[in-house]
């Protein structure tokens, strides 16, 4: 039958590593056949049945849209009971392809443990992160950042050293433990096999339809079960009313179970993005500190001029807040650098999505918060409020075609 078995679990100090064989058709859906995460904490008197929770989790979802066979020699009761039910959800979710295949384990260890605190919180730095630290602040949670893109354990990631960076200095300040981890759990599975057997018929790929969440909560778990915490936390990225296809949903997540008491919490759907926002100045406007957010995708820090970027400096401003206190360094006033930015890299801004999607929201909350802004917002809200992105747009990707034709037609007369 075809199928992966785990061979062996080796653990040492802070790092596990999951020897594993696939087989039959399988073979080419994997780019290694070992699975490790190294922990910053010492997990080797966790027993092997909570350790194998992670690499189940990471790969279970192939076998179910392969109708393959994953063996294992043991497994906590709780958590194998839940992949039913998990298995149910996505199922629900992708009602229109079947989950099949199976999940066998040689024996069932039911494990249990203490419960000391309530909450593990996987945390990014960006705006959903945030909102669902300072909505269960009061349960002091434990900040935990796991990155999954490391070929090997002597990789190197520009962005995940960012992380690190602001995430520890950032759980310094707010006198939080931090846990950082390591792991190649996303790039086990060879996406362009996955993306030629798979995508077309689920829609999706396997990092956004099923890796990421499962990966990340599962990992998440044997430092729960460690630090006798009872719900791992993710946030919520989909708000209600919006149907978005994507691995961590919150029919999906919420079924994770182990070792009796343990589950997780997908946290904060039932908020809009600005609802967010509004949560975040809210909580900063009592502080009387900087507290730096990270939002960009493309740097190290906040790029400020980057769709992603702008959107939150119009969030955060609709809501009241100073976005230089956000992490959002910018030069002179809003309204010039913006001004300054749509009018030389327009062909670069999706002003149309932006402006369906998210800003109908912020428009709204700029409304009703007018009078509280100061003179600079109030500004920079007028050229927002009144900027013709739709028509400025239009001219800049026809003049950016234009200058291409010609760039053509050039080139053309000189090779010649
Ligand atoms: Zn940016």
């Amino acid at each position: 039958m075809d199928g992966v078995v785990l061979r062996q679990v080796n653990v040492n100090k802070n790092y596990v590593e999951y020897k594993f064989e696939a087989r039959g058709k399988l073979k080419n859906y994997f780019t290694t056949d070992k699975m490790f995460i190294e922990y910053n904490t010492d997990i080797s008197q966790i027993p092997v049945s909570i350790l194998t929770i992670p690499f189940v989790a990471s790969i279970l979802p192939l076998m179910w849209v392969t109708d393959t066979v994953l063996w294992i020699e043991e497994i906590d009761r709780t958590f194998y009971d839940a992949t039913y039910r998990l298995k149910e959800a996505y199922q629900n979710l992708y009602n229109y392809y079947p989950l099949k295949g199976n999940f066998i384990s040689a024996r069932y260890v039911n494990n249990t443990y203490d419960v000391t605190r309530e909450s593990l919180l996987l945390f990014s730095g960006g705006m959903d992160a945030h909102t669902t630290y300072i909505r269960h602040i009061d349960t002091d949670p434990i900040l935990c950042n796991i990155q999954g893109w490391y070929k090997s354990l002597e990789d190197t990631d520009k962005a995940a050293d960012a992380d690190y960076r602001d995430i520890s200095k950032f759980a310094e300040i707010e006198g939080r433990q931090f846990e950082f981890v390591k792991s190649n759990f996303a790039v086990i599975v060879n996406a362009k096999c996955f993306d030629k057997h798979i995508k077309k018929k689920l829609g999706d790929t396997w990092w956004h339809g099923f890796n990421h969440s499962m990966g990340f909560i599962s990992i998440a778990i044997p430092l729960a079960y460690k630090f006798g915490v009872k719900n791992v936390y993710i946030a919520s990225s989909v708000p209600m009313g919006e149907y978005v296809h994507c691995a961590s949903y919150v029919s999906t997540d919420g079924e994770f179970k182990f070792a009796q008491s343990g589950g997780c919490v997908h946290d904060g759907s039932e908020l809009t993005r600005q609802d967010k926002a509004h949560v975040i100045v809210e909580h900063v406007n009592k502080l009387n500190r900087d507290y730096p957010i990270r939002v960009c995708s493309f740097n190290d820090k906040n790029c400020c001029a980057c769709d992603k970027c702008f959107r939150s400096v119009l969030g955060i401003t609709a809501e009241g807040g100073d976005v230089r206190k956000f992490g959002f360094d910018i030069e002179g006033s809003l309204k010039d650098f913006y001004e300054k930015e749509m009018e030389t890299n327009m062909v670069l801004h999706r002003v149309e999505g932006e402006g369906s999607l998210h800003w109908p929201a912020i428009r709204q909350r700029m409304k009703d918060n007018y009078d509280l802004l100061n003179d600079e917002q109030k500004e920079f809200v007028d050229w927002f409020m009144t900027y013709d992105f739709i028509g400025k747009r239009k001219k800049a990707i026809w003049e950016h075609r234009f200058k291409d034709f010609f760039k053509i037609i050039a080139n053309r007369i000189k090779n010649k």
